[in-house]
């Protein structure tokens, strides 16, 4: 029940405290966990030589990611913009089609289609989860979907709308059925940005797993980093091996010579990242426990806050809860920027979400359908501390 206290400083900051306590410094958005294996696998990177390009990490990242998501296969990249534009690519985009993204997202979706020759129509989002509403997907290629020869084309600018990419935001699985529905209704291939949803299961089955292909992403701030890194996850070994290929350069296995069959790219993760990825993934569902501790006790102290809600994971899905989020009704969004000033002067950094795709420069002309969720959305969302070891047992008793 909501009906304690008003929205304010003096009511967040207690619900703030109650939930992670007082730091001394600085309480980070979300900082990266290195367990002890970190140490040991890079001393190995380092110790043996293998740094760079080549290396046994690698490998051993890309099994042992399949082996976490269930994936028949994973690719690793060197970062998830770099793994987001070769799904695309893969998929069949080519230069002067269309991809439909959502508004709200980080740039690096955006870009990626872009980077594939390609220009993004952006679509609404769903309130209840951050991701592409399939009611506004739906609503758009019907009014703007004419068949063409190789898929749909949009009737307003004459372009092939070549992908659909479903991005699952804060880590919260989307509205997965409903998107795969009528992409095959359209015959659209579906890509999903899984960048921030590593761990996150829709209906039991992980994130990522639902498209053609799929990218996560492991940068910093992300709930598994690599210091820089990226991957692509796909069930389809013919679509694996073109992307390992045209990953690392389009080179024909031989031991000494060089032949390139296509333009390729040098996306290779480097080994002494993969040998963090290694000894995270180790660490994952332990992260992920204490993660979804933290929320819990997010839900329960902000319970009393009235005007804003924690964000919580859909019924149909197990979320990650990568980074959390408080959402503000909108009759108080206009105090939202200077509660964000306040929280981060107290010693806790949050952050507002993304500025809509729309509103950036480059992105201003792109077409779109109606965008008001996701305008608003942009105005009404805090992210709150969220790295795993805020919460409250973290690394008591269990190791
Ligand atoms: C982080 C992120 C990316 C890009 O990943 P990088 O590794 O930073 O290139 C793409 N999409 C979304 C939604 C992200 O959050």
């Amino acid at each position: 029940m909501k009906h304690t206290s008003e929205l304010s400083i003096d009511t967040i900051l207690p619900a703030m405290r109650r939930a992670i306590g007082e730091g001394d410094e600085l309480v980070l958005l979300h900082r990266p966990y290195l367990p002890p294996a970190a140490w040991t696998y890079v001393k190995d990177c380092l110790d043996t030589g293998w740094v760079s390009s080549a290396g046994a990490y690698v490998g051993r990242f890309e099994t042992e990611l399949a082996a976490a998501t269930g994936c028949a296969r994973a690719v690793a990249t060197v970062n998830g913009t770099a793994a987001l534009q070769v799904c695309f690519q893969l998929a069949g985009v080519a230069p002067g089609d269309e991809v439909i993204a959502p508004a709200l997202t980080f740039v690096a979706t955006a870009n990626a289609i872009c980077h594939c020759g390609a220009v993004p129509h952006f679509v609404d989002v769903s309130e209840e989860r951050l991701s592409i509403c399939p009611r506004a997907l739906e609503e758009r290629l019907s009014i703007v979907a004419r068949p063409g020869p190789n898929g749909p084309i949009n009737r307003e600018t004459n372009r092939r709308i070549s992908a659909v990419c479903l991005m699952h935001c804060l880590g919260h699985p989307g509205e997965i059925d409903a998107i795969v529905e009528i992409c095959a209704r359209y015959e659209i291939p579906l890509i999903e940005d899984a960048a921030e949803s590593l761990g996150s299961t829709y209906r039991g089955k992980h994130t990522g797993r639902f498209g053609l292909l799929s990218a996560v992403s492991f940068n910093g701030n992300k709930i598994l980093t690599t210091g820089g890194g990226g991957a692509i996850l796909t069930d389809d070994e013919q679509l694996a091996d073109r992307a390992k290929h045209l990953t690392t350069t389009a080179k024909t296995p031989h031991p000494w010579e060089f032949h390139h069959d296509a333009v390729g790219w040098n996306y290779r993760l480097p080994n002494i990242n993969a040998a963090l990825g290694v000894a995270q993934l180790e660490v994952l569902p332990e992260m992920l426990r204490a993660k979804r501790e933290l929320a819990e006790r997010y839900v329960q102290t902000f319970q009393e806050v009235r005007c804003a809600r924690v964000l919580q994971e859909p019924s149909d899905s197990h979320s990650n809860y990568w980074l959390n989020a408080l959402v503000l009704e909108p009759d108080v969004e206009a105090e939202r920027d200077a509660l964000i000033k306040q929280i981060n002067d107290a010693g806790y950094q949050c952050r507002p979400l993304w500025q809509p795709m729309h509103q950036l420069p480059m992105y201003a002309g792109a077409p779109r359908g109606e965008l008001g969720r996701t305008e608003s959305l942009c105005r009404r969302v805090i992210n709150i501390p969220s790295s795993a070891d805020l919460a409250p047992n973290w690394q008591k008793g269990e190791r």
